[in-house]
């Protein structure tokens, strides 16, 4: 029987994987699990970083790979291409006039960014793995390092067609559904729409609330336990060239002093989607020591240094003077990279770090928090003293905690390595501490990968966050998907 994980090593067993190629065969397959009572899991690009994706309860699996097609319409053109490098063949339409575009959910990102620069257009979120799928990226509202500045993959989608766990069809398109009465009709269900505030805006943590939001929010970032996605109307954006620095700083104590300039710098560049920084990312000294290599073979040989990686338009002159100006203050270096050297090292430093805990036999212990920009400096003062806990109790002296991520989104990725077993029960002591610290500034335990099937010392993230968040979770899931046939065990956990 097929063995299912993802990136984050959590793997379930199926009895039997379905790859079908048509909204139809979705509904059929749905049909089936429903009369048979069996669980059905869906399986994306498995680059998820909570087991989303793993059939931890069994059943069936339905991989998604192979919904690559979606029927032509009015206005649209309809393109049928091979993509050049991983050969899969797909079919996708754009309205060069509204830049907006309809795509398969089993395209993965990179295929479809080289698509679109046929186009000169590309889809903005785009995370630190491109691999993922298109599906997956709604199911997780995958976010990156560019959702500084164009938001995560919500904010791009406009439509979405959706196979619900009763076998219907929804096609939903962004504005048509908004909350009547406290609720949303979809179907043959009258569902309460969410009413709780959200801790912060960048959080996959439970439903999305919002007095505004639309129908298509619930779905977007729903870890598929409200549906299968089976088509995408995404908003696109015009392709110019871009240029990346990383500036050098000797230490982590000039960063924190710099997270405050950064704050305002982040204020000042209020009409941001028209020019000026689009990411902001920051990597630690022990997270640039994994990729030393990559950095020497691009001409930086200083250690010890920490640095925040920027990307913004070539053509932008005022955020290449604000760039200079900071690196007078900090005494920081500045380094252009190329876009191809930049995300070679986001992919490798994640990878670098399970290496090393594969050769430890051990588990690491990483995080995903994100805080209020105005708590961020506190945070990172945080995460400094929880990398030198982790560096005590050690028994070896090789890496004991990394720290990269999203700067820019106060949202970095606190990766502890512990080396027994010993120094992995402190780590998740230091975990559910900085999970607590973070919630205590305003926070989320979750902003970017999910609750998934994650749970660290058998308390759901979800029940940490908030109550109120969790008990709306599982009334939507009981009234959609009433055996939690779908997905089971996603986001709220499954207890027979
Ligand atoms: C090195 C690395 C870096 C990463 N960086 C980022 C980052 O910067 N930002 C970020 O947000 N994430 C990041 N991730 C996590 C991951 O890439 C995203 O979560 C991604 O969106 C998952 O897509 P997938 O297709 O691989 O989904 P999977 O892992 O296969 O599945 C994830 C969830 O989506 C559901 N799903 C998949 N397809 C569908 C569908 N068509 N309909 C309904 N449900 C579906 C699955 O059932 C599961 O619940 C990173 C991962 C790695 C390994």
């Amino acid at each position: 029987m097929p063995t299912i994980s993802d990136a984050s090593h959590r793997s379930g067993i199926a009895d039997h994987i379905f790859c079908p190629q048509s909204e139809r065969e979705i509904q059929e397959i749905i049909i089936e699990m429903v009369e048979s009572d069996t669980p059905l899991t869906v399986v994306g690009g498995k680059t998820g970083l909570a087991g989303a994706c793993s059939p931890m309860y069994g059943g069936i699996a339905m991989e998604m790979s192979k919904m690559l097609f979606v029927e032509g319409r009015e206005r649209y053109t309809t393109h049928n291409v091979t993509d050049s490098e991983t050969g899969t063949n797909f079919q996708y339409l754009i309205d060069q006039k509204t830049n907006t575009g309809i795509f398969p959910p089993g395209i993965t990102l990179e295929e479809m960014d080289r698509a679109l620069e046929t186009h000169n257009l590309f889809f903005a979120s785009k995370p630190g793995y491109m691999k993922g799928q298109l599906g997956g990226a709604v199911a997780t509202n995958a976010s990156g390092p560019r959702t500084f500045s164009y938001g995560a993959t919500r904010d791009a989608v406009l439509g979405l067609h959706i196979c619900l766990p009763n076998g219907d069809l929804a096609r939903l398109k962004r504005g048509e559904h908004s909350i009547e009465n406290g609720s949303f009709s979809i179907g043959e269900f009258e569902i309460q729409a969410p009413m709780y505030d959200l801790p912060i805006e960048k959080n996959m943590c439970g439903f999305y609330s919002s007095p505004d939001m639309d129908l298509i929010d619930l779905f977007i970032g729903s870890e598929g336990v409200l549906g299968v996605v089976t088509e995408i109307e995404v908003q696109l954006y015009e392709r110019k060239e871009t240029e990346t620095q990383m500036i050098f700083f000797s230490s982590e104590k000039d960063l924190k002093i710099c997270g405050f300039a950064l704050s305002e710098l982040r204020l000042d560049l209020s009409n941001i989607r028209n020019g000026g920084i689009f990411s902001l990312e920051y990597i630690d000294p022990v997270a640039l020591g994994l990729v030393e290599d990559l950095l020497i073979k691009n001409g930086i040989t200083d250690k010890n240094l920490c640095a925040l990686e920027i990307e913004y338009w070539t053509d932008d002159g005022t955020t290449k003077v604000k760039i200079e100006t900071l690196c007078e203050a900090y005494n920081a270096l500045p380094t252009k990279l190329s876009g191809q050297a930049v995300m070679q090292m986001r992919y490798t430093i994640p990878q670098r770090v399970n290496g090393i805990m594969a050769e430890r036999g051990m588990i690491k212990v990483a995080s995903d928090f994100s805080v209020p920009d105005e708590h961020f400096p506190q945070m990172i003062e945080h995460y400094i003293f929880a990398t030198r806990q982790m560096q005590l109790v050690n028994d070896g002296d090789g890496p004991a905690a990394a720290l990269w991520g999203h700067f820019g989104n106060s949202h970095l990725h606190w990766n502890a390595m512990p080396d027994s077993q010993s120094a992995f029960e402190t780590a998740q002591e230091i975990y559910i501490d900085l999970a607590q610290k973070a919630i205590d500034l305003g926070g989320t335990v979750t902003a970017e990968h999910g609750t998934g099937k994650k749970k660290i010392g058998d308390q759901l993230m979800l029940e940490m966050l908030s109550p109120e968040m969790f008990e709306y979770a599982k009334y939507l899931i009981n009234e959609l998907n009433p055996r939690f046939l779908l997905n089971r065990g996603n986001m709220i956990g499954y207890k027979k």
